[in-house]
């Protein structure tokens, strides 16, 4: 599996990943770091903490973007550790990991690659985001954004501010569209412009590579127009087939918005 470093500022990394795409980001301070997200199971989470180690001998804070299997299986890996995440991840993560498990198996079995089959207690989050926190690193802070419903209704973003940079965890996807499975369609455009107000020089999506902000602004366009059609689909002013039709995004995507309105 190849992976590699970026550096996007002076100590802010992503590591990126070709299984999922993924993006994990890594924030270095003097006193200790931040890691973005730990991978799909212990043993990524171990090759995570080793390759870590290579860049800093501190010790890591984890924050958890959301309960999403690829973003935080891997979190045993770095314990004894503080564990940021919203409260209602931390509820999810809370129930045992039955969902993500079989979310990791879905995903395996699709992709034709082996997975152990045990299923693996996650770890549970023992620090708490509910609206926005400072966590301090020494020599610099970064910021923990909850911008409202998106993606899912627990989303974290991490805030560098003495670099611009943005981890958006899957606020934003680069390389394939947005991933509506437990999303809020009619609430994401307005968490997206929450984010833009940070106004990012670089903008970390959980998938893909890094973009600038006129990427991020052009996809929370994407998501408004969605939203609107969402609406009218609820209003009966179109069908469902129109929806589809008339979306940005491709019909698979669409589908799953569209099926994300009854709740
Ligand atoms: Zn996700």
């Amino acid at each position: 599996m190849t992976a590699r470093w970026v550096e996007l500022a002076d100590g802010v990394l992503v590591r990126r990943y070709a299984e999922l795409d993924l993006s994990v980001g890594l924030l270095l301070g003097d006193h200790h770091a931040v890691v973005v997200d730990t991978r799909s199971n212990p043993d990524q989470g171990a090759e995570l903490r080793t390759a870590i180690r290579q860049v800093t001998p501190r010790p890591c804070t984890v924050v958890l973007t959301h309960a999403h299997f690829d973003h935080c299986l891997g979190t045993a890996a770095f314990l004894p550790a503080a564990v940021w995440a919203h409260s209602r991840c931390r509820d999810d993560l809370a129930r045992g990991g039955a969902v993500q498990h079989a979310e990791a198996l879905a995903w395996s079995r699709a992709h034709g690659m082996p997975r152990d089959a045990a299923l693996v207690r996650p770890v549970v989050p023992d620090h708490l985001v509910t609206n926005n926190v400072d966590v301090d690193l020494g020599d610099r802070r970064v910021q923990l954004i909850h911008p409202g419903r998106g993606h899912t209704d627990h989303d974290i973003a991490v805030w560098s501010p003495d670099t611009g940079v943005l981890f958006a965890g899957d606020l934003v996807e680069q390389g394939a569209d947005p991933d509506f499975t437990d999303a809020f369609p009619l609430d994401w455009p307005t968490a997206v412009t929450e984010l833009l107000q940070m106004t990012p020089r670089t903008v970390v999506p959980g998938h893909g590579d890094p973009v600038a902000a006129e990427f991020v602004a052009a996809q929370r366009d994407d998501l408004a127009v969605l939203a609107d059609l969402c609406r009218a689909f609820l209003a009966a002013e179109i069908d469902h087939d129109a929806a589809v039709s008339l979306s940005p995004f491709a019909p698979p995507a669409t589908v799953a918005a569209l099926a994300r309105l009854d709740g």
